[in-house]
């Protein structure tokens, strides 16, 4: 998923293992006549796949205003994972692949031959290595439907296991996007005021959604400042990009996103989300987004809003895969990629401000 001087890759979210199955209950319900209690929009389960790679059926209860739905599927680190199917209440199949058979051979020609990342089915969705995210909805034409869901998981491999956790977030106006900026450099700190950060701000501004950092921080001496190889279409749970990850987590301390800002990424790579969209959980080491530093603040700042934007679900307008064959963005209104912030540019159309504020990474404060 390479574009100009632009590559994102992916990395594993950390293994948190919960094994309470995904109950139906209901959403709201009134006690003692008083406020009603708030409904549950967090769900974990330890699922098992079958000889096809297919697991059971997850049910699920999606409450009334919910702006979107996320599945973090963390699997063994060797294996891609995805939805193998997907429904919600209105019994509308969205993924729409055959689940008595094995979906191994296209998922790893997709993943390794053609590096286009995509799945087979009618979910525009990224498999990945270990853990697997996906946030619904993508594009603007989704909606998020009330009551009862259900999924299953697939991967490429017979039998295993993988924990599922659904987190569906309130449609509450959340516009609030937190990060930390963490400098790793064997050179100079990052000042407090980083130059990159008005223009940041002011990209993300198009979304109507205000950029807030946590903290700022420099870290020397951990032998990553200097990145030098990556992988496509995505980061492994391997790669140098998730040992940053998995170190930058261990230091900063609150649950912003970290952004690492490091003195070098590979040649003609300006900088790296650890996923197409990232997992919402901080404790994952596939959180977090790289970009390489420069003198250009501009251009600084337009790489971490384009990496942060994938981690928080957008695409490439326009990407190549292997073969030459084009794969487009599931937004419409994304018609000018020299324009635009997922292309050439650094403009945000609605469409892409739909889905960035979709994103259970924002909040309301
Ligand atoms: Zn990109």
């Amino acid at each position: 998923m390479r574009i100009a001087s632009f590559v994102l890759s992916l990395a594993l979210v950390g293994g948190v293992a919960c094994s309470e199955t995904l109950p139906t209950v209901a959403p709201v319900a009134a006690h003692d006549g008083g406020s009603p209690i708030e409904p549950t929009r967090e769900r974990s389960a330890s699922v098992a796949f079958d000889e096809n790679g297919i697991s059971e059926p997850l049910a699920f209860v999606v409450p009334p205003s919910t702006r979107s739905i996320a599945v973090v599927v963390e699997g063994e680190a060797a294996h891609l994972h995805a939805l193998a199917s997907f429904t919600m209440a209105d019994g509308v199949e969205l993924v729409g692949i055959d689940i008595a058979r094995s979906h191994t051979d296209a998922m790893q020609h997709n993943y390794f031959t053609e590096q286009s990342g995509t799945m087979p089915g009618e979910l525009r969705q990224s498999p990945r290595l270990g853990t697997f995210t996906h946030v619904y909805p993508y594009a603007p034409d989704q909606t998020v439907i009330e009551g009862t869901a259900t999924l299953r998981v697939v991967r490429d491999a017979p039998f295993g296991a993988a924990t599922v956790r659904v987190l569906m977030a309130p449609d509450d106006g959340a516009r609030v996007l937190h990060l930390n900026l963490v400098r790793v450099t064997a050179t100079e700190d990052l000042p407090a005021d980083p130059p990159f950060l008005r223009e940041l701000r002011r990209i993300f501004r198009q979304a109507d959604i205000e950029v807030v950092v946590d903290e700022v921080l420099t870290l020397r001496d951990t032998g990553l400042e200097k990145i030098a190889s990556m992988t496509e279409p995505q980061e492994t749970s391997e790669s140098d990009s998730v040992s940053l990850a998995r170190m930058v987590g261990a230091t900063t301390s609150t649950t912003a996103l970290d952004v690492m800002i490091v003195d070098a990424l590979p040649p003609g790579v300006g900088g790296l989300s650890l996923g197409v969209p990232g997992p919402p959980m901080p404790e994952s080491y596939y959180y977090g987004v790289l970009v390489e530093s420069g003198p250009d603040a501009r251009s600084v700042a337009r790489v971490i809003a384009h990496e942060t934007s994938h981690f928080l679900g957008l695409q490439h307008v326009v990407n190549r895969g292997a073969s030459g064959r084009l794969y487009l963005d599931p937004i419409p209104d994304t018609v000018d990629e020299a324009t635009n912030l997922m292309a050439h540019g650094t403009e945000l159309t609605p469409g892409q401000a739909f889905v960035l504020t979709r994103s259970p990474l924002l909040s309301t404060n």
